[in-house]
């Protein structure tokens, strides 16, 4: 490998290949000569004879001398195929070991390959197809410069093969402070690479800077790589859409986007074969197609998983409030309701009296309270066992709940004794509904454990309030003096032989 002493730091094309691209510059430059040097690197004369039979040159007959060879291929053909194993020879896998060397050389191939069917199919190109393959597959011969140059990044640089043309340099910018492109004069030079080549190489990202009669081979080298960026790119339909618009720019493309990537992925096999790299499997349109689709699918399904996630979340969080709710609501019974009975407990007989004391007081009604007590409770209960006297207390309770009106209330505040509160009513309704309540354990009758058939007897007190409320007054005690005065009035009833109704003659003041 010889190397200029200017561009030690560069690739540079083994001996043998830079003289047959030093000759085959050369206009009067004959068969002989040519064959020659080609003869004297066997590697190399095999590649030409593989090349000059491949379907890119599409001879009938087998070639099998170098001399033929060469004739069909014409001069320039074989400084292009020089050119393409001279740099495939100049870079070791030693000097920037960790980098992806057989993803260049595929990318290389397919741009290649992209640049000379954009060629073929444009008859504005007015430049032959295979100088501007080779113009391509050399276009990126830079970041192998660059990599050699500083082959710490070379990992770092696999990672960004898989993003477009545009941002991948500016990592190479921003890593490296210098871009591929930028070291093109220098190779062009070191390489004695003629302009076809080395324009297209440092303009590619920007061919509107190329010189003017030489911008359309800077234009084809920039829109092969969009074009072949189809066969890599993780984003099928970006890739697609770049393409379409690159198209729309090319006004004597007589063939469709789809058309050229049908083509495309045969013809790169076919350089790679020719140029003697193994490649990968390219995607066929279809599977390009699919590739793109899907990932509209993909995007779609995730739009609508995650609405229906949502919705569900939705869903479930509306449905825990609820049971939170319900939950609540029950405990909250729980909390107002006694357990043997059902019956609303002290607690809720205390509520239920302050609302009620509050109502009357804005709407100047009376009401009465009373207190009832089941008589020679305790007896039962040494006679028949504690749950027979459970048994008297839920039919007790289930008659009282009966005797009442909707609007009344009866809580169990006590062992046997409940709690009346009926709203709206004066004393004369409040000993009528103590009779009720009095009358309704009549038609209990329950069955001990032994002897006869059992029927509960209650006495009953009444209370009330007066007519008149004063500005000031506090509901709860205004509670606790009438079931004071109804337990008054029960001992009384109690007094009188049980079983019976009395009232406290005193109603309770609101204050
Ligand atoms: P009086 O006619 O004077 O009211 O006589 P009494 O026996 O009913 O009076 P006392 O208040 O002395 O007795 C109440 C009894 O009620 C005491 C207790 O055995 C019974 N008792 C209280 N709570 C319960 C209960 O939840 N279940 C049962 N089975 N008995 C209860
Ligand atoms: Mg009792
Ligand atoms: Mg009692």
């Amino acid at each position: 490998m010889t190397s200029s002493e200017e561009f030690a730091d560069l690739p540079s094309p083994p001996r043998a290949l830079a003289a047959v691209i030093r000759a085959a510059r050369e206009s009067d430059v004959s068969i002989d000569t040519l064959g020659k040097l080609v003869g004297a690197d066997p590697s190399f004369a095999i590649r030409v004879l593989k090349v000059a039979n491949s379907p890119i040159y599409g001879q009938r007959s087998r070639i099998s001398s170098v001399r033929r060879a060469i004739s069909v291929l014409g001069a320039r053909s074989l400084r292009n195929i020089a050119l393409c194993a001279a740099t495939r020879a100049c870079v070791s896998r030693e000097r920037i070991a960790d980098f992806d060397l057989s993803k260049f050389w595929q990318s290389s191939i397919q741009r290649a390959a992209a640049a000379r069917l954009i060629a073929e199919h444009d008859a504005d190109v007015e430049f032959d197809p295979s100088e501007a393959f080779t113009a391509s597959l050399l276009q990126d011969l830079g970041v192998l410069a660059l990599l050699m140059r500083r082959p710490e990044f070379a990992k770092d640089w696999n990672g960004f093969s898989s993003l477009d043309p545009t941002p991948r340099r500016d990592k190479e910018l921003e890593l490296l402070g210098q871009t591929h492109d930028e070291l093109a004069s220098e190779l062009s030079q070191a390489w004695g690479l003629p302009r076809e080549i080395s324009v297209p190489m440092r303009f590619h990202h920007d061919p509107s800077r190329a010189p003017v009669e030489e911008r359309p081979r800077a234009h084809l080298a920039h829109d092969a790589e969009v074009l072949s960026a189809v066969l890599n790119s993780t984003d099928k339909k970006r890739a697609l859409s770049n393409g379409r618009a690159m198209l729309a720019g090319r006004a004597k493309v007589e063939l469709s986007l789809e058309e050229l990537l049908s083509q495309l992925p045969d013809d790169v096999q076919d350089a790679a074969h020719a140029l003697g790299l193994e490649i990968e499997a390219q995607p066929s349109l279809e599977e390009i197609l699919v590739d793109a689709n899907r990932g509209l699918s993909e995007l779609n399904l995730s739009y609508e998983d995650l609405l229906q996630r949502l919705e569900q979340t939705l869903e479930e969080k509306e449905q825990l409030a609820r049971e939170l709710q319900a939950r609540n609501r029950a405990l909250e019974q729980l909390s107002l309701t006694d357990a043997l009975t059902n019956l609303p407990n002290r607690r809720a007989f205390w509520g239920r009296g302050v609302y009620e004391i509050n109502r009357i007081a804005r709407n100047g009604e009376t009401m009465c309270v009373a207190m009832a007590d089941l008589d020679h409770f305790k007896s039962v209960n040494d006679t028949h066992g504690h749950d027979f006297g459970d048994r008297v207390l839920e039919a007790a309770s289930q008659a009282f709940a009966n005797a009442i009106r909707a609007a009344d209330m009866v809580a169990r505040i006590g062992g046997e004794e409940f709690a009346f509160i009926f709203p709206g009513t004066n004393l004369e309704g409040g000993l009528v509904a103590a009779r009720k309540i009095n009358a309704s354990l009549r038609t209990v009758c329950l069955t001990p454990p032994s002897g006869p058939l059992y029927t509960p007897k209650v006495s009953v007190g009444v209370a009330r309030i007066a007519g008149v409320y004063a500005s000031e007054f506090n509901p709860d005690e205004i509670i606790m003096r009438l079931l004071k005065s109804a337990d008054g009035a029960l001992y009384a009833a109690k007094d009188a032989g049980r079983n019976k109704v009395a009232h406290d003659p005193d109603p309770i003041s609101w204050s």
